[in-house]
């Protein structure tokens, strides 16, 4: 790292309320945090989006300190701040275990899970949507730096070095990219990359986002990645892809199943389609997540799957004969405004859970879900964070994977954010989270 001319290394892990936050150190001090970890309070554990706090059963008030331990196996040198270098971090209690409420070993322990239980390797990525602005505009009405069309050249040409910029950097920290294009509303783009296992696609989650952060710094540009900038548009999605491996074989072909699918894909998908309303207060955890799952604007607000069907919550994408291991299916009904690890792990525990019941999944629906509402069982998804929360509260495979302090955290800044937002209109949920995350 020091030939690298990295000076100092950032600490990064995701709060519940899905906000980055870190620790660094100087590179000198990075062998001695690696093997004692760095003090960090666990009462960022229920932080709300807007720096306040609130208390849960487990976690809240000012005493304890945990270790954050920098897994130095994804140290990278940052290409878009010089001088830098990330690590994710676990974190420890100070007599060395693990800290119950950690969300990257949570994680980790449901991608054990899978394999412990059934053999079986996930594979998952994010695809990252955000909207950038000029630099300073935050507080303000936004100014685009394109005004170009949805998914148009102009966009490619007019912000041509700021993508290229963005490209070379992803491509200097070996993050794979499969596409990069614009997106639906003004300024936004979409960046996909390779699939991975669950914690470090959890991982590349957070470095794409910083990457995508510090290279419009550098452009007098900044990236906003909450669920909407503008209540009245399109917003910004975080979807999940997923496939299930034993060995080389790819789980979600070569089978008897709907679409080809295997039987125990087809119980995964099962299992993850039931537990989607409470799923949603872990992927669409902000008030302002509500503002963006609107029918008919690709967020997929139904309870419902789908052969390559942009308004079905799960989409399930057969690939092509000769790709078998491009089969794959994805969540869109998250955002940026989650926690990558917390999402990862919630889906893996809801998949298995559909593994150990050997559930089937209903027929897949074709076309807009919104224009056949109610018939053929295809609910919508909860309209509110308050709904979703109800389920979330219900679900006992998510309390039961997630353990009762990370439940609690989760239920409390749910429940805190609720109230901070209480009586805010649209415009000012959007102002207040878009650049947040
Ligand atoms: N921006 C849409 C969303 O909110 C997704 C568009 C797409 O399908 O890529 O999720
Ligand atoms: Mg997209």
């Amino acid at each position: 790292m020091r030939a690298a001319g990295v000076r100092a290394v950032a600490l990064t892990w995701v709060d519940t309320a899905g906000i980055t936050r870190v620790k660094t150190v100087p590179v000198a001090r990075l062998a001695h945090a690696a093997r004692r970890g760095v003090g960090m309070s666990p009462v960022f554990d229920v932080y709300l989006v807007d720096d306040s706090m609130t208390t849960s059963p487990h976690i809240g008030g000012p005493d304890g300190d945990l270790r954050l331990k920098p897994d130095l196996a994804r140290l990278t040198a940052l290409a878009g701040q010089p001088g830098w270098a990330w690590a994710p971090v676990d974190r420890y209690e100070q007599d060395g275990r693990p800290y119950a409420a950690c969300q990257r070993l949570f994680a980790r322990r449901q991608a054990e899970r899978a394999r412990r239980e059934f053999g079986m390797s996930p594979r998952m990525g994010f695809e990252t949507e955000w909207i950038v602005v000029r630099a300073g505009d935050e507080a303000t009405a936004p100014r685009y730096p394109t005004l170009g069309p949805a998914y148009g050249m102009v966009r490619v040409v007019e912000l041509s070095h700021y993508l290229a910029s963005l490209t070379e950097a992803l491509a200097a920290q070996r993050v794979e990219v499969l596409q990069l294009h614009p997106e639906y509303s003004p300024g936004q783009f979409e960046v996909s990359t390779a699939p991975a296992d669950p914690v470090a696609a959890a991982d590349g989650a957070v470095l794409v986002r910083e990457t995508i952060r510090a290279v419009s710094g550098r452009h007098g540009l900044a990236a906003w990645f909450g669920p909407v900038a503008d209540p009245a548009g399109v917003g910004s999605g975080r979807h999940l892809h997923l496939s299930l491996w034993r060995g080389e074989k790819n789980l979600c072909r070569g089978g008897n199943g709907p679409q080809g699918m295997t039987g125990e894909c087809e119980a995964f998908l099962a299992g993850v389609l039931r537990e989607l309303p409470a799923l949603l207060a872990i992927g669409a955890p902000s008030p302002a997540s509500y503002l963006r799952l609107k029918p008919s604007h690709w967020a997929g607000v139904f309870q419902c799957w789908g052969v390559e069907n942009r308004e079905a919550a799960l989409r399930f994408v057969p690939g092509e004969p000769d790709e078998p291991g491009a089969a794959n299916a994805e969540v869109k009904c998250f955002d940026g405004a989650a926690n990558p690890y917390v999402v990862v792990g919630a889906v893996i525990a809801a998949g298995l859970a559909g593994m150990e019941e050997g559930l089937r999944l209903p027929a897949a629906v074709a076309g807009d879900p919104a224009e056949a509402e109610g018939a053929g069982g295809r609910p919508r998804l909860p309209t509110s964070l308050g709904e979703a929360l109800g389920h979330f509260r219900e679900s006992s495979v998510l309390r039961r994977a997630l353990g009762e302090p990370m439940f609690g955290a989760i239920e409390a800044v749910r429940r805190a954010e609720i109230e901070l937002f209480e009586g805010a209109t649209p415009e000012e949920i959007a102002a207040a989270t878009r650049g947040r995350f």
